[in-house]
């Protein structure tokens, strides 16, 4: 009998529909997008090697998603996985923020099962699309028994959501974990884990992501005054992530609205820029209140800090959640 695998599509360039097999960039502007069912047909997928069952949320741009999706994508997902039959789930989503929704989903899913997510450089009508061969290397790491937790599939490659990044903004091998690598390869019928994700991540309730607060990053280079950091404040931030210059710095007049901001009660954490590599818990950065972010990339450690102060997490919780991580 063939594996039961739920394909849950949310949109993107997988869905989407170009306005000939050449049209490889300007796709969005017919803004068609074909719902899972249409895209499983599609591909021709169907009953080859799972018995797919296609669910919709909503056909979007990754880009538009919100941290509402993001709840009602793992509602979703813990719905599915009750079910005894169903062996795992693939996620069709934009490549834009692939990478977020993996991390977000890594956080609040006790995933006994494995939840892939995928998507396609090219979208599914374009010349040497990516789609189909994506989606197949998806549905083949999400039907292996004894996987479990969340996984970005792409390109061949099975990466772990903390380390994953899109790395170039039209190529087909986009998706790496640099410095790192993949932790396993699809090579047709062929799934290989070399070796297991990362230390698990701290699981936090999916309800949270309902009302997360406001945190904003603050992006470094020469020159910057501070004045974003100040408008974020402003605005009710209550996280600051700083996307600081390689080590995990920033310019003096930077440095003085973080000290207002830490002042004013708003909690900052230091990342870096380079999006790889860790910013250390350095003495600079204790005396001044600074959360480091560990090797956690701006846009992951963003996430991570709104879900510690949904939940209501104090200063050192928050500290001791990125030294542990
Ligand atoms: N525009 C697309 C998105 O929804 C990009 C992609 O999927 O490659 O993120």
């Amino acid at each position: 009998m063939l594996p039961k695998i739920a394909f849950i599509g949310t949109g993107g360039t997988i869905a989407s529909i170009g306005a000939d097999q050449f049209d490889l960039l300007d796709y969005n502007a017919s803004g068609e997008r074909v719902d899972a069912s249409a895209l499983i047909e599609r591909t021709g997928i169907q009953g080859k090697f799972a018995d797919i069952i296609p669910v919709d949320i909503r056909q979007i741009d990754s880009t538009a998603l919100t941290s509402n999706d993001w709840w009602k994508l793992a509602e979703t997902c813990l719905r599915i996985m009750e079910d005894p039959d169903v062996a795992g789930i693939v996620i069709g989503h934009g490549t834009a923020s692939l990478e977020e929704t993996a991390w977000a989903l890594s956080l609040v899913l006790d995933a006994k099962k494995p939840v892939i997510l995928t998507g396609s450089m090219r979208p599914l009508t374009g010349i040497s699309t990516d789609a189909h061969a994506n989606l197949a290397s998806a549905v083949r790491v999400a039907s292996n028994p004894g996987l479990a937790g969340v996984f970005v599939v792409i390109n061949d490659e099975i990466h772990s959501p903390r380390l994953v990044t899109k790395t170039h903004t039209l190529r087909l091998g986009a998706f790496q974990s640099p410095w790192v690598g993949p932790i396993g390869y699809i090579d047709g019928p062929d799934v290989r884990l070399m070796r297991c994700k990362e230390n698990p991540p701290p699981i936090f309730a999916h309800s949270l992501l309902r009302d997360l607060p406001r945190v904003d990053i603050s992006y470094s280079y020469i020159g910057a005054d501070g004045v974003g950091i100040r408008a974020y404040v402003a605005a009710g931030a209550r996280g600051i992530v700083s996307a600081g210059f390689g080590p995990g710095m920033t310019t003096p007049a930077e440095s003085s609205a973080v000290l207002e901001a830490i002042a004013g009660g708003v909690v900052v954490v230091q990342s870096s820029r380079t999006h790889s590599g860790l910013v250390v818990d350095s003495a600079q950065n204790r005396i001044s209140g600074i959360i480091a972010g560990s090797d956690i990339g701006p846009v992951k450690a963003r996430i991570l800090l709104a879900l510690c102060l949904a939940r209501g997490d104090r200063q050192e919780e928050i500290e001791r959640q990125f030294k542990t991580l």
